[in-house]
């Protein structure tokens, strides 16, 4: 995917691949300076990066950038907007009059709020109710708008007459963010526990960053994404009820070479 290949996502919205900087390549040429010449023909480049992402050595990471066009839901964006390690430029509702453009979910796409998670939605709303909820949502977003319109028809300023805008209004932003900063915010965003419309923007993202470093994306999904922390309790039942020894060899059957198995036995029963 290059520069300029747009995601749609949700009804109206979209991520734009504006611009990337630097690939998988650029990253084993900024590591190999930390690392100096003589490593060169000793790793490959997907080794390397696999080191330097299961190791935290994160630095060689920031050398690659990605700039994206998004446009999203204002409720999307403040939780976007969280993330303080990016450079962004956002549409202005002073300079202009945002559309009439609101979030309108399917009623097959309402969730049910959970009873267990109060931050959460949970399953789907029952038909009758999504039906109902649906058509309210996108009553409120042309009754807002209408007043909005009649609010710059009477001459006020529009830096005022946005206050009665609600968070359901989409709107645009320029994203610059180097790989590093990009890589966490898609390991929270991505995350089952993320609202479920920012991660439909992160699996976006996600697309566009998996195509331009390929290396990097799979080492993230095996050393930050799928993996998990155990906390020190955690960690000391799992080292008492494992025999060292079966788990080396089940490591090493499943693929693992010597030094990822040496760090996988360190990591559970300490320095032998
Ligand atoms: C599922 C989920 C639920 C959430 N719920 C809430 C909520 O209910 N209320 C709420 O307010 N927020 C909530 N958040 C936002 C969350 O608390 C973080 O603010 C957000 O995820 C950004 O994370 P970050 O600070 O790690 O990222 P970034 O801002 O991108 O920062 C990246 C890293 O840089 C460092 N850093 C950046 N700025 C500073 C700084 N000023 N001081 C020290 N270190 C810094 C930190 O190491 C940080 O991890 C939620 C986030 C998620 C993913």
């Amino acid at each position: 995917m290059g520069a300029n290949a747009e995601t749609p996502v949700l009804d109206k919205g979209f991520v734009r691949l504006v611009d990337a900087m630097g690939d998988d390549r650029r990253i084993v040429q900024a590591a190999r300076v930390s690392y100096g010449e003589g490593t060169k023909t000793v790793r490959e480049d997907a080794a390397l990066i696999d080191y330097l992402m299961r190791h935290r050595h994160t630095s060689p990471f920031e050398m690659v950038e990605f700039t994206f066009h998004v446009k999203a839901p204002i409720f999307v964006v403040r939780q976007w907007f969280r993330h303080r390690t990016a450079s962004v430029n956002e549409i202005s509702a002073r300079y202009s009059v945002l559309k009439d453009e609101f979030y309108e979910p399917a009623p097959e796409e309402l969730r049910a709020q959970s009873e267990i998670n109060k931050q959460a939605g949970e399953g789907r709303l029952p038909a009758a109710e999504a039906e109902r909820a649906a058509e309210l949502l996108t009553a409120a977003g042309r009754d807002v708008y209408a007043r909005y319109r009649e609010l710059l028809e009477l001459g006020l300023a529009r830096e005022q007459a946005r206050s009665v805008l609600p968070v359901g209004i989409y709107t645009e932003f320029y994203w610059k963010q180097d790989l590093h900063n990009l890589l966490h915010f898609l390991k929270l965003r991505l995350d089952r526990h993320a609202q479920a419309e920012i991660r439909t923007y992160a699996r976006a993202i996600a697309g566009f960053v998996q195509a331009r470093v390929p290396l990097v994306w799979r080492s993230f999904e095996e050393h930050v994404l799928d993996a998990r922390t155990l906390s020190a309790s955690e960690r000391a039942v799992l080292a008492e009820l494992l025999d060292r020894r079966a788990y080396a060899d089940a490591l090493a059957q499943a693929g693992l070479s010597g030094s990822r198995v040496r760090e996988a036995l360190e990591k559970l029963f300490g320095e032998a």
